[in-house]
């Protein structure tokens, strides 16, 4: 069984994000772009799968700039077998993500597809449900556990509001990534370089016969509002006092 796994390149988690001077956006020019967390761990499960026999091949996929090849590479040091990048210099939304992918899908039928529950740029957690949809597949999304049963089954434990819900999924199947489904290894210095020699094929959304023209317009970025500066109490009974006079929280 192949896995796909799909990967965004986005603004490093460790960033501190500057909202442009006109609010169309947030600032990218120069700075630090990684892989999606949520698609590093779906990196990690990918090949935790195919170590444990489960899988054949993981072969992941980029919609994005040139540079997004970088982020495949990152994905190949990890251990991928091979990478699609599908380049557009365009910001794409998750319904044509989903299309195009739908579209390598076809080509490469896959048992599995691994998508991340969200992006952390756009915070959409659209991409995983639509592309289901689209394929008519079953889904098991915020997964924190995945077991193959066979070539046609698979158990997801899925991260609900009272705890975990375990379902049964038939391949092939759309798994989105939680947070604490596993923790995804670093690339060791050898594999980088190997990273370089392993194949990447180059397509454009045209070739799916994707438009990316966007659907939605952002009319506004704010920054998050500062926090206030706290204050030191003396005295339980004046915490108690304040939390009923001023916060209104008692
Ligand atoms: P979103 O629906 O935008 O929050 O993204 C959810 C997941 O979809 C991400 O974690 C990625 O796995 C995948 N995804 C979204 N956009 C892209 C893209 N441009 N290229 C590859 N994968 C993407």
């Amino acid at each position: 069984m192949k896995i796909l796994v799909t990967v965004k390149r986005v603004v490093d988690y460790n960033v501190k994000i500057r909202v442009k001077p006109d609010g169309s956006g947030v600032e990218l020019a120069n700075v630090k772009m990684s892989m999606n967390p949520f698609d590093e761990i779906s990196v990690e499960e990918a090949l935790r799968l195919k170590e444990a026999g489960k899988a054949s091949e993981v072969i992941v996929v980029s919609i994005g700039p040139a540079k997004a090849e970088e982020t495949l590479r990152t994905a190949l040091a990890m251990g991928a077998d091979r990478a699609i990048l599908v380049e557009t210099e365009d910001a794409v939304e998750p319904l044509s993500v989903a299309k195009i992918v739908k579209g390598v899908v076809e080509a490469e039928q896959p048992g599995l597809v691994i998508v991340g529950k969200q992006a952390i740029d756009d915070d959409s957690n659209q991409t995983g449900q639509m592309l289901a949809a689209l394929l008519g597949w079953a889904q098991g999304t915020f997964a924190s556990k995945v077991e193959i049963i066979d070539a046609s089954n698979a158990n997801v434990t899925r991260e609900v509001d009272g705890g975990l819900q375990t379902i049964e999924v038939k391949l092939p199947a759309i798994i989105t990534t939680d947070l604490r489904l596993n923790e995804p290894r670093y690339a060791s210095l050898p594999n980088i370089m190997k990273a370089k020699k392993k194949p990447l094929d180059k397509r454009s959304p045209a070739d799916f016969g994707i438009d990316t023209a966007p659907r939605l317009k952002v009319l506004k970025t704010e920054e998050p509002e500062g926090r206030k500066a706290g204050i030191k109490v003396k005295t339980v009974a004046e915490l108690i006092e304040k939390l009923k006079t001023e916060a209104g929280v008692l």
